[in-house]
């Protein structure tokens, strides 16, 4: 295993849309297993593919930060199919390094998702796992999460970051 490279705000690769995974491969078990290894060497609760360049419809997400395996998930092709209810609450973005703002998020979400096999399965999830499928879900249509904030919050966000980040 290998902790990728995360690309930052700014990147033209965060800002596309990703393609869809086809036939599983153990290359894609290996891209699986590094972006997990990302995710928590950087201390994240998830991590999309083109979070480290890679324009896939691929994200993990684990809530118990490496502590408990069973919460892992793999997102596959995924697509949001029902949200309920409102949660408000502070986000960050491995991408956007040294920023957290409050954003309102659905409190529960259902989500499409294809397995390895190539099967189909909906899963759900409240709190901070909807936060995560909404937020990893965004970044593979393209999205950060600064981009729900208007102009002006986000030109504020903007100067904290290039205060708090500066690329190497
Ligand atoms: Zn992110």
């Amino acid at each position: 295993m290998a902790v990728r490279e995360v690309v930052t705000w700014g990147d033209p690769r965060l800002k596309k849309d990703s393609e869809d995974v086809g036939a599983w491969t153990p290359e894609l078990d290996q891209l699986v297993a590094d972006m997990f290894e990302t995710a928590l060497a950087e201390e994240g609760v998830g991590l999309a593919a083109p979070q480290i360049g890679i324009n896939l419809n691929l994200a993990v997400i684990d809530c118990s930060c490496g502590e408990d395996p069973s919460q892992k998930i793999v997102l596959i092709n995924p697509e949001i199919v029902r949200e309920e209810g409102v949660q408000v609450g502070p986000e960050g973005c491995l991408s956007i390094p040294g920023i957290r703002e409050v954003l309102e998020r659905p409190m529960k979400v259902w989500v499409k998702n294809r397995k390895p096999d190539g099967s189909w399965e909906e899963i759900t999830g409240e709190e901070l796992l909807a936060r995560a499928f909404c937020h990893e879900i965004d970044h593979l249509r393209g999205r950060l999460f600064v981009e729900y904030f208007g102009p002006v919050k986000r030109q504020v966000i903007q100067r904290k970051y290039q205060k708090h980040y500066q690329p190497a």
